[in-house]
C-alpha cells in the first residue's frame, strides 16, 4: 500500500488485532471489577484501539481524551508537549491510559509523572503495541497488544504525516 511517498505492508490485520483487543478487555475487565476505572485516551493514534477496546469494557468505568504530541512525520523528536490537557480530576482516582504504541517512551513517562502529581490513586498503561527495541525511557505496560520490530507503522488509528489513520489493518513501513 502507498501513502504519500512512501510503501507499506501489511504486519497485523484487523482480524488479529479484534481478537486481541477482545483479550486485554477481558483482562481490564476482571482486573478493575469494582474499581471504577478512569480511561484516558492518547489522541490521535489512540482513537480507533481505543473505540474498539471499549466497547468490550463491561464494567462500569469512565473514559476522557487528552492529545499529546512527539513525532514529525516518520520520527520521534523525543519532545512531548501536551497539545489539549485534563478536564477531570484525577485525585484518587484508577487510571488506565489508552495508548496506540509505546516507542522511546518518552510520552508515556512524561504523562505518568503528571498523573502522579495530580494524585492518581493508581495508573496502568493499555498499549496496543510496544517496540521494544525503541526503548529510551522503561516503562511497565500492564496490558500490551503486540510486541513489535522497531520500524514505522500505519494505520488503525496510527498515522504517517497525517494519512493512512483509516485503515482496519496495521501496515510495516518497506525500507
Ligand atoms: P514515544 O516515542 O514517546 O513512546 O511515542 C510517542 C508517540 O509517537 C506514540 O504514542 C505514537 O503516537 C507515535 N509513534 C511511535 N511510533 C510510531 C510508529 O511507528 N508509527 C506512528 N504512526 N506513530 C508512532
Ligand atoms: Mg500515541
Ligand atoms: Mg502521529
Amino acid at each position: 500500500m502507498k501513502i504519500k511517498d512512501k510503501h507499506f505492508k501489511v504486519l497485523l490485520d484487523y482480524e488479529q488485532i479484534s481478537k486481541r483487543v477482545m483479550e486485554l478487555a477481558a483482562a481490564i475487565n476482571h482486573d478493575y471489577e469494582g474499581k471504577n476505572p478512569l480511561f484516558i485516551a492518547i489522541m490521535n493514534g489512540a482513537f480507533m484501539f481505543a473505540a474498539d477496546l471499549m466497547k468490550h469494557v463491561h464494567i462500569p468505568s469512565e473514559i476522557t481524551f487528552i492529545k499529546v504530541n512527539s513525532y514529525q512525520a516518520t520520527k520521534s523528536t523525543g519532545n512531548v508537549k501536551e497539545l489539549i490537557g485534563l478536564q477531570e480530576n484525577i485525585f484518587k482516582r484508577n487510571l488506565i491510559i489508552i495508548e496506540d504504541i509505546v516507542d522511546t517512551g518518552n510520552t508515556i513517562s512524561h504523562l505518568l509523572e503528571d498523573f502522579n502529581t495530580l494524585g492518581a490513586d493508581s495508573i496502568e498503561i493499555v498499549a496496543l503495541l510496544h517496540k521494544p527495541e525503541a526503548v529510551k525511557k522503561k516503562v511497565a505496560i500492564k496490558y500490551q497488544g503486540f510486541s513489535i520490530p522497531n520500524k514505522f507503522v500505519v494505520g488503525y488509528g496510527l498515522d504517517y504525516d497525517g494519512y493512512g489513520r483509516n485503515t482496519r489493518d496495521i501496515f510495516e513501513l518497506l525500507e
